[in-house]
């Protein structure tokens, strides 16, 4: 093992025989499938043991229900205290942490870095979130009545999570339902497996310091879809949380939906952005630059599609194959590195796939292929690719990930925003312009469909502090900022009487 990771792995406490589900601190060794965790950076085997299965979700759901039950009535400020100290945590393992992301998804060290502050500020968030779970007061219509509704905790969430952000997508919904009173069980992607062994450890060394809250306010289980789809059925999981591709977020929604529970569900992007003729084009180049080719194109938000007004069309592409050409690839780990490698072999095919496609479809692919140049070997790097195609080409329409980005020409404002919408997805959006009436038109109802509409930056590296989701088949749901919050909680209505009457709503009279 690479003497980083290995000093990483010691900070961490990251025990040595990986094992698959733990409730708290009590780790089971799993009974499904075996697992070789290998890292994208130069494949090297990183750990092999077995995942759970289905029956194992059992035992997981049945602990965390019963931590509910003690967890709901601690009041949510103290819960917050709780949150307070495993952000703490996280700001002493910040680097090792980061380190493990970037060995096990391949991410630079900038981005890795991110990533874990990302579940700091989160953090911070719910902190603060944990004394302002506020109801409201409704003006009643009957005399001495008080209308008002509260929010309760609703129960143990099941988070489903996806390989490329393996830390900050369960902080965003462990942080947000333990200060919602909710237990969390999360099933990571089974290609991150040992950066969320180490996110459960470090939830655990803080629950070892407070005795009194249950341990199975946090539970593990690594696991494939089959794992996945048990979480999904568990009728005692009342809200599910997945982030994943559109295919796997539609099985989960239908078989959510057939046990009438809640699901919060991140899907597959395919982030557009118009480039306006006012554009500032060095603020362009600068955020597609990053928005297309970080994490090697493999976020939810990457940039995929160019939508570039024609008078300024020739002169951005030559300004973006500049800079392309230019943009150091390879280990993650070393500093200066800007692309790190693809997941695995099989994005490396989807992404040749596409770019196939592409050219069948009359696209002109500039860059592309793989790179084994200055690069480790037994990684899948790859030259970032602009492909010029026609908006109506029927590759647009789809999400590959990897660092692909469709160019495309718009002659009209109307036009461009009819394109930016004619996907299926419907996650990020951005427009570069320094026309004021143009930025709000994008903004407003008529203009980007997408949960997440930007202007003058990028369609990647959101906040925590909005609520963060998309529309269409990116699955509609919101998590992190705003008020996400309530999607964890049950809202109850109360109606009180203090009056010595019983008048009834909409004036009906029942008289015995
Ligand atoms: P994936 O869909 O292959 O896997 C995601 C998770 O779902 C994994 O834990 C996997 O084991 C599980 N899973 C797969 N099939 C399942 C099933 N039938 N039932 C239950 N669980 C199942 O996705 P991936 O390759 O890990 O991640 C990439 C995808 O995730 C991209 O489409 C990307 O856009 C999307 N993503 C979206 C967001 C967002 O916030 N919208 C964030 C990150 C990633």
């Amino acid at each position: 093992m690479h003497a980083n990771l290995q000093k990483a792995c010691d900070a961490l406490a990251l025990p040595k025989d990986h094992k698959a589900t733990a409730i708290g601190n009590q780790w089971q060794p799993g009974r499904g499938d075996s697992l070789s965790v290998e890292s994208p950076i130069d494949g090297q085997l990183l750990a092999k043991f077995k995942m759970a299965n289905p029956p194992q979700v059992e035992a997981v759901v049945d602990a965390a229900s019963a931590a509910f039950l003690e967890w709901r009535s601690v009041p949510a400020p103290v819960r917050g205290e709780f949150v307070r100290q495993f952000g703490q945590k996280l700001r002493e393992f910040k680097e090792p942490l980061a380190t493990l992301v970037s060995w096990e998804a391949g991410k630079i060290t900038q981005e890795a870095l991110g990533e874990v502050q990302e579940m700091i500020d989160v953090c911070d968030f719910a902190v603060g979130l944990s004394r302002q779970l506020y109801g409201k007061t409704i003006a009643s219509e009957r005399p001495g009545h008080r209308l008002t509704e509260q929010w309760h905790p609703l129960g143990p969430v099941g988070v489903i999570s996806a390989f490329n952000f393996p830390v900050a997508v369960w902080a965003w919904n462990a942080a947000i339902a333990w200060a919602c009173g909710d237990p969390v069980v999360w099933k990571p992607s089974e290609k991150t497996p040992l950066a969320a062994i180490a996110c459960h450890t470090i939830a655990t060394q803080v629950l070892a310091e407070n005795p009194d809250i249950p341990a199975a306010i946090s539970s593990l289980l690594i696991g494939g879809a089959d794992v996945g789809h048990a979480l999904a059925s568990s009728p005692r999981l009342p809200l599910i949380s997945a982030t994943g591709s559109v295919p796997m977020g539609r099985a989960v929604a239908q078989t959510v939906a057939s046990r009438l529970g809640r699901s919060l569900l991140e899907l597959g992007g395919n982030n557009g952005m118009i480039v306006a003729p006012s554009a500032d084009l060095d603020l362009a180049i600068r955020s597609i630059t990053f928005s297309a080719v970080g994490t090697c194109g493999q976020r939810c938000t990457s940039m995929r599609r160019a939508i570039v007004h024609e008078s300024l069309a020739d002169t951005l592409r030559d300004q973006l194959l500049g800079v392309y050409k230019k943009l150091p690839i390879g280990d993650p780990t070393v500093e200066g590195t800007l692309i790190g490698p693809l997941i695995d072999e099989r994005a490396f095919e989807a992404m040749e796939t596409a770019l196939a496609e592409a050219r069948g479809q009359g696209g002109v692919v500039h860059g592309g292929g793989r790179e084994t140049e200055g690069v480790p070997q037994g990684g899948f790097y790859v030259r970032p690719a602009i492909v010029e195609i026609d908006s109506e080409a029927a590759i647009v329409q789809q999400e590959t990930f990897a660092p692909i980005l469709y160019f495309m020409r718009y002659q009209s404002l109307e036009d461009a925003v009819s394109i930016h919408n004619s996907v299926p997805q419907g996650l990020s959006s951005a427009i570069i312009t320094n026309d004021v009436r143009e930025a709000e038109l994008f903004c407003s109802p008529v203009g980007s469909d997408c949960g997440i509409a930007n202007v003058n930056i990028g369609t990647s590296g959101a906040e925590i502090g909005g609520a963060f989701g998309g529309e269409k088949e990116t699955g509609g749901g919101r998590e992190s900022g705003s008020d996400s919050w309530k999607l964890y909680m049950r809202r109850a209505t109360n109606t009180i009487n203090y009056s010595e009457d019983l008048p009834l709503a909409q004036g009906i009279r029942f008289d015995i």
